[in-house]
């Protein structure tokens, strides 16, 4: 049975020590670790990673791996000078402030960055303990970008998936690493890599194209073994338990307790310690907004919960320093004996006081400079049971791409921030609520198990896809097959498109007329009475009278739209339409809708239309060629898909190359069979016709087709000698 390692820094459990040295072990109750639990407990499942606390004997180590193991977990022991130079120096004071656009808080080090391979070297050995072959791999973000080519590396046909938490910058923030390189190959180790949100990924399609000179298809990277698929899936969060919590007696009683003290309007303002979140920043709007409307003074508080995070980087304890005296600032400036205009808490609390301080807080204002997701805004939302609270969001937060219902704001636009906060203290509750119910209702669906659940099923997919695409180039040794294979059969069939695969290329396509040769070497194989000689190309049927029309042969124009038999008329295809193809294609678009926030289907007499206008811009276009391709994936045979203004429009056509192909097959029922192509119309061929079958690509590329062959020299080389072959 193959099983699932989840592999990141940290391990979702919290060791404690009391004071005889026994070790206590709590399992995190964050999101990650929420949505994962189903996967990680189950089985021989496991979950790998630092265990957060340095451990010196190796009795003790041995000790900790045993309890872990119980658990379904295995430590990564981190050294000390790890800790410092692998996690809280290139980690966090490179990448960190790299991806989250701080680059004055850059640290460029080298030897960071060695202690940042050895430890990803580190965790790539114990992986490797465990690893057997089928498992299915699952690395999470930015410490361990090494990892998936490191695993890679151990063992090729492992199923590797990478996702990402925080933001993947633009190219040109991402070029000053001077590791730039290595870091991009250690994540195309993965075959499925992940982030938050679309514009991340289109970041990192355009490093990869840039830095390694990889080209990409869409969000497909071409290697020379593998495709890697790279994707937008925003994490959700357990909707339920927050919603739940927020209901529960503990939270309530909390909230009246906490009420004793605190009078007042509330706004929540709730992050880690990071200069990302933009916590300064909202603390000067907030001043601003108190000058600007002194009759609010006494009316409302601001409730900041600030809590602790990597207070050994300089940087942090300099923003520490800065919001402890803002709010000392703030609140000597504005505050009287019975009004106090910041309510500062520096630590962090349990989930029923949060869910208190969500019922409380009738506004939210989440406004970092930049952040992956943000979980805390998502948290709230799903808190609101009476849907009443408004939420005022950074745009640059992940989040805010699924939250568009809410006051969006540029966290460093203060008289914008001002006007928001106005904004959301005057909103009327019916505005309120007609909001709050469409972010609701979109966070209940894409929750963090619907998140795991498309992560791996997609992973999954794309593991299906490399596994049909991989060709093998002819060799020589199944080129001879093929000939002795034709030689012996009673009836052969042989379907070839026409350019780039009998000719070149030509930059005009009005002159791209067949050699003499080329024609001599067809008229050959066609007397064979016992040969169906078929040319089938996407050309109008003008063209193949005027170059092939002399053979008298089976011509296909128009991908199939026009037919030719020998010594005939041209014919249009009589293929009828017919509703066979809908509910098919009806759970593949609801397969979309599920996973595309804003998006939804419609369904008319004679189409299926995807909507996209309201989903992320350039998601909504990356799902609409990714439903493409899926249809072709998933063999549908005789459906067209179009793109419109903000939706996909799928409708049934009759034809295409591979039911020609089919047809043809059908038709004569050929023991050899044998067709070449070079383009995406000619995958249909490739797909539909039966393994048994000669399918050749022309050119390199991943393809449905057997083989592979270089160019249509190439192509005209090999029908010589089938030619040949029958003299
Ligand atoms: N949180 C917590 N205790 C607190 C404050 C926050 O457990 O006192 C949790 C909060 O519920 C959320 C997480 O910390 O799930 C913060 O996640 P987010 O994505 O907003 O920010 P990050 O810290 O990951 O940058």
């Amino acid at each position: 049975m193959s099983k699932t390692i989840i592999i990141s820094n940290r391990l979702p459990v919290r060791i404690e020590k009391d004071e005889n040295d026994e070790l206590s072990y709590k399992t995190s109750e964050g999101g990650l670790a929420t949505g994962l639990g189903s996967i990680f407990k189950t089985g021989d499942n496991i979950w790998i990673g630092w265990p957060g606390m340095a451990f010196s004997s190796e009795e003790s180590k041995a000790n900790v791996k045993e309890n872990l193991l119980e658990r379904n977990m295995a430590p990564v022991f981190l050294t000390e000078d790890e800790v410092n130079n692998y996690y809280l120096g290139f980690s966090n004071q490179t990448l960190w402030p790299a991806y989250h656009y701080f680059v004055q808080n850059i640290i460029f080090n080298e030897k960071q960055w060695q202690s940042y391979v050895d430890a990803n070297k580190k965790f790539a050995a114990v992986v490797a303990e465990y690893i057997e072959p089928g498992d299915t791999i699952w690395v999470h973000d930015y410490q361990l970008l090494l990892l998936p080519q490191m695993l890679r590396d151990i063992n090729p046909d492992l199923t590797i998936g990478f996702f990402q938490h925080i933001p993947f910058p633009s190219y040109e923030v991402f070029r000053m690493i001077p590791w730039r390189q290595e870091l991009l190959k250690g994540m195309l180790g993965a075959d499925y890599i992940a982030f938050h949100t679309y514009d991340d990924m289109r970041h990192f399609l355009s490093s990869v194209h840039r830095v390694v000179g990889l080209a990409y298809d869409r969000n497909e990277i071409l290697l020379d073994d593998r495709i890697v698929v790279v994707d937008s899936v925003p994490m959700g969060i357990d909707y339920d338990k927050y919603a739940k919590s927020a209901e529960s007696s503990d939270a309530i009683a909390r909230e009246a307790r906490y009420r004793r003290d605190l009078r007042g309007r509330l706004v929540l303002s709730m992050d880690r310690l990071d200069y990302s979140k933009g916590i300064s920043t909202r603390l000067k709007a907030f001043e601003r907004f108190l000058i600007e409307n002194p009759n609010y003074k006494g009316e409302f508080s601001l409730l900041l919960i600030v809590v602790p995070s990597r207070d050994k980087v300089p940087s942090y304890q300099s923003l520490k320093e800065e919001i402890d005296e803002l709010v000392g600032r703030i609140n000597g400036e504005f505050g009287r004996m019975n009004w106090t205009p910041i309510h500062y808490f520096y630590r962090s609390f349990p989930l029923p006081a949060l869910s208190a301080f969500y019922r409380m807080c009738e506004i939210a204002m989440i406004t970092p400079l930049r952040d992956g997701m943000n979980l805390v805004c998502k948290e709230f939302i799903a808190s609101k049971r009476d849907q009443k609270g408004v939420l005022i969001l950074s745009e640059m937060a992940g989040s805010s791409k699924e939250l568009s219902d809410a006051i969006l704001v540029n966290p460093n636009d203060q008289k914008q921030l001002v006007e928001s906060l106005k904004k959301a203290l005057e909103m009327p509750q019916e505005e309120q609520v007609a909001h709050m119910e469409l972010m609701q209702s979109s966070l209940q669906k894409y929750n963090i198990f619907k998140w795991v659940d498309l992560f791996l099923g997609n992973l999954e997919e794309v593991k299906t896809m490399q596994a049909e695409m991989a060709t093998h180039n002819l060799d020589k040794k199944s080129h001879s097959q093929i000939i002795n294979d034709f030689s012996k059969a009673q009836k052969r069939l042989i379907l070839l498109d026409y350019d780039g695969t009998l000719v070149p290329f030509h930059d005009d396509p009005e002159s791209c007329a067949p050699s003499d040769e080329l024609m001599e070497t067809l008229k050959q194989l066609k007397s064979n009475p016992n040969n169906e000689v078929v040319i089938i190309s996407g050309r109008k049927a003008d063209h193949l009278e005027k170059w092939m029309g002399s053979l008298h042969s089976h011509l296909v124009a128009e991908h199939g739209a026009w037919i030719k038999e020998p010594y005939s008329k041209w014919t249009r295809n009589p293929e009828l339409n017919s509703d066979d193809w809908k509910e098919e294609v009806k759970e593949i678009i609801n397969f979309y809708v599920d996973r595309t926030p804003g998006s939804f289907l419609e369904e008319k007499a004679n189409a299926l239309v995807w909507h996209y206008r309201k989903v992320e811009k350039g998601l909504g276009a990356l799902r609409s060629s990714e439903l493409y391709s899926h249809l072709k994936y998933m063999r549908r045979r005789g459906v067209d898909v179009m793109e419109g203004n903000h939706i996909v429009e799928v409708k049934p056509t009759a034809i295409n190359k591979g039911k020609i192909a089919l047809e043809y097959k059908k038709r004569f029922n050929p023991d050899f069979s044998m067709a070449i192509g070079d383009d995406r119309t000619d995958e249909y061929m490739f797909e539909m016709l039966p393994e048994s079958s000669y399918t050749i690509k022309v050119g390199p590329g991943n393809s449905f087709a057997r083989f592979s062959i270089k160019d249509d020299v190439a192509v005209r080389v090999i029908l010589k000698e089938l030619a040949e072959a029958d003299s």
